[in-house]
C-alpha cells in the first residue's frame, strides 16, 4: 500500500540523516481526494492529515473525526482572514501564516478562545510574484510582530518553486528558523520529501504518492 511505502521511506530517509527515529511527522494532503481513499487511509491508522480549504475540510472532517479518534488536521492552503475563525475551530495547525492582519485576526481568535492552533509562517523562498509567503529578508521582522501579538509560532513553511532543485530552499528555511529558534520546519512534498528530511524537515506534506493524482490539480 502507498501509505506503508511512504513511511518506510520517511523512516528510512530519518535514519539517513542521523535523526531519531519518529522526528518527522507525516501530514497526509487530503484535498480533493475521493473520500473512499481517505477512509482508507484512515482505516490504515494514519491520523495526521493536511487540507487547503476550510469548506472543503468543514464538509468533510466532523464526521471522519466522530468515527477515527485522534485525528489531527493541519491547514496548508491560503488562508483569507475572513475565514479564521472557521479555520481556529476546525485545524489544528495552520501553516501558511504569512501576513500581519491575519496575525492580528488569529491573536484576537487565540484571546477569546483561551486555545491556537500551532502556527506556522510561510516564507516565500522563491520571491515569486504569484506565491503567498513571507519574503525571506522580511522573515525576521515579521516574526518580531507576530511574537509581540502574544502568537507563539513553532515553525517555518515554504513550497519551492516548480522545476527548480528544492535543497537550497529547504537549506534558507532551515538556517531562518534556526536563526530565530524555530523548531519546527513543513518542507517537502511528494517529489521532494526525502531531500526535506535530509535538510531538516519535521514535517512532511504528502499527498499525491499517497492518495494517487488529484482529479484536478488544487493549489
Ligand atoms: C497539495 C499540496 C501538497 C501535496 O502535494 P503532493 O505533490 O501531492 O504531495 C503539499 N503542500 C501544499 C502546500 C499543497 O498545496
Amino acid at each position: 500500500m502507498a501509505l506503508a511505502e511512504i513511511q518506510a521511506r520517511i523512516a528510512a530517509a530519518t535514519a539517513a540523516a542521523g535523526r531519531p527515529p519518529g522526528s518527522v511527522t507525516l501530514i497526509a494532503v487530503s484535498k480533493v481526494q475521493p473520500a473512499d481513499r481517505v477512509a482508507q487511509v484512515l482505516q490504515q491508522g494514519q491520523r495526521v492529515f493536511g487540507e487547503n480549504y476550510v469548506q472543503e475540510a468543514a464538509g468533510k472532517w466532523p464526521a471522519w473525526r466522530a468515527q477515527f479518534p485522534g485525528v489531527e488536521l493541519h491547514m496548508i492552503g491560503p488562508l483569507q482572514t475572513n475565514k479564521a475563525k472557521q479555520a481556529v475551530e476546525l485545524f489544528d495547525a495552520i501553516h501558511t501564516l504569512d501576513r500581519v492582519s491575519l496575525a492580528e485576526k488569529l491573536a484576537r481568535l487565540a484571546q477569546s478562545r483561551g486555545a491556537c492552533p500551532e502556527l506556522f509562517i510561510q516564507v516565500n523562498t522563491g520571491a515569486e510574484p504569484q506565491k503567498a509567503g513571507i519574503l525571506p529578508e522580511a522573515l525576521d521582522g515579521f516574526l518580531l510582530r507576530v511574537r509581540g501579538l502574544d502568537l507563539a509560532p513553532l515553525g517555518l513553511m515554504c513550497i519551492p518553486p516548480e522545476g527548480a532543485d528544492p535543497v537550497p530552499h529547504f537549506r534558507m528555511l532551515a538556517a531562518m528558523a534556526a536563526r530565530n529558534g524555530l523548531a519546527c520546519l513543513s518542507m517537502g512534498m511528494s517529489g521532494d520529501f526525502e531531500a526535506a528530511i535530509a535538510e531538516g524537515a519535521t514535517h512532511v506534506r504528502v499527498g499525491s504518492a499517497i492518495f494517487g493524482a488529484r482529479a484536478y490539480a488544487a493549489g
